[in-house]
């Protein structure tokens, strides 16, 4: 029997989509179950999308096109940064791909050699872990707590990188706190990351429309200086924004243009291009009225705000509050070592898994996020079911003795 290579030997499944599956599948055996699980809007994308799609469909030319992008979308992905005050970009610094993920691991397959260290900011998005661990490299986490509002402080930046520091991510706002970094903040950052002239700083923007109590979404590239600007990666994408998640559309824009000549020739080498109807369907999406958009925004506030009154209900939750994306992520650590109904709780993971077997609640432990003490929330769900679910998780924890 032939093996597999070495190199897929450590690679996992996404342990969120496995915790989704199981959801699903104990739901599909009749239990009603409540999903706080998966990352997905939970909305469907505005007429004009649709309209754009059956356009292209009718239109079809029955070729390939082109491994960077197609022209139309790289444009709209430019324009969409030059609203948001971010200039400089032509075609040429432009690729795209199957989302943002697809994107993230092309650039850590291309910018990572093995031994390399990436720093992450935890709680961090768990498929950076998986894919920096993937190409030999190794992250290395910087933990911020809850009392810190998850966020971080740049100065200890200095006690993480060393002379492997290949790469930093930063994603603003956060996936899986829902933080927000204000101005004064990233400004700060972004003087700190002048110091490491070796360093990619890859800026995770996928939220960037996502964001609430009147805030506005700022970017490290605003404050960053020449040199600093050539060596960020900008990764967005129209799953989040738009309700478009399986749609598969993603982009990335950097000064240096080997970064995306690199992505594309990876592109022209497995997924050859975007398809035709993804691509019609996010051109649109970018292009087109935002009001839909912003609608959607004020309905996730309204949910943000439901789930931090159930969040005030019992002092063993600690949540910070959450300004941004669709998720919080409340410290339940005063949890651990008590029990709920004689099962004892020791780890985040032991509160999820409980929490699903005698609540039907399903929610995503922190260990997933690099972080031993929280659980994220995604509240993108239906109000109903957010409240129902709300009222499960409130009723468990005080139960917890
Ligand atoms: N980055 C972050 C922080 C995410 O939360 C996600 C999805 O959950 C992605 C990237 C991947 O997004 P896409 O659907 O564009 O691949």
């Amino acid at each position: 029997m032939p093996k597999l290579a070495s190199r897929v030997e450590t690679i996992k499944p996404s342990m969120i989509l496995s915790i989704a599956q199981k959801a699903r599948e104990l739901k599909e055996s009749g239990k009603d179950v409540i999903s706080f699980s998966v990352g997905v809007p939970n909305f469907l994308p505005a007429q004009h999308v649709y309209d754009a799609v059956a356009e292209s469909i009718h239109n079809d030319k029955g070729v390939y096109l082109s491994s960077r992008g197609e022209g139309e979308l790289i444009d709209a992905y430019i324009n969409k940064l030059t609203r948001d005050g971010i200039e400089g970009f032509k075609q040429n610094h432009v690729a795209c791909g199957i989302g943002a993920k697809h994107l993230l691991f092309s650039l850590m397959m291309s910018m990572l050699e093995k031994g390399d260290e990436v720093i992450l900011i935890a709680p961090t998005w768990g498929s950076y872990i998986d894919d920096a661990e993937f190409f030999g490299a190794k992250p290395v986490i910087i933990e911020c707590s809850a009392k810190d509002n998850y966020k971080l402080d740049p100065e200890r930046l200095e006690y993480y990188v060393t002379d492997k520091t290949k790469m930093i991510i930063f994603n603003n706002p956060t996936n899986p706190t829902g933080m927000v970094y204000e101005s004064a903040e990233i400004k700060a950052l972004a003087e700190k990351l002048e110091q490491y002239k070796d360093m990619w700083v890859i800026s995770d923007d996928i939220y960037d429309n996502m964001i609430y109590d009147g805030l506005k979404f700022d970017h490290l590239w605003h404050y960053a200086s020449d040199e600093l600007k050539q060596r960020m990666v900008l990764v967005n994408s129209i799953s989040k924004t738009y309700g478009m998640p399986g749609w598969r559309v993603g982009y990335l824009a950097c000064l240096n243009e080997t970064v995306s000549k690199t992505i594309t020739a990876l592109n022209a080498n497995s997924i050859t291009n975007v398809p035709a109807p993804a691509v019609a369907a996010a051109t649109a999406a970018l292009n087109g009225s935002h009001e839909f958009v912003k609608q959607q925004c004020l309905e996730f506030e309204k949910k943000r705000d439901i789930v931090m009154q159930y969040m005030a209900k019992d002092e063993k939750i600690k949540c910070p509050l959450p300004q941004g994306a669709f998720y919080a992520f409340p410290d339940i650590s005063a949890c651990f070592g008590k029990s709920y109904n004689g099962r004892i709780i020791t780890s985040a993971m032991d509160f999820c898994k409980i929490l699903l077997e005698e609540k039907l609640l399903a929610c995503v432990p922190g260990e997933v996020f690099a972080d031993n003490n929280g659980i994220r929330i995604s509240y993108a769900c239906s109000e109903k079911d957010l409240v129902e679910g709300l009222t499960r998780f409130i009723d468990f924890v005080n139960n917890i003795k």
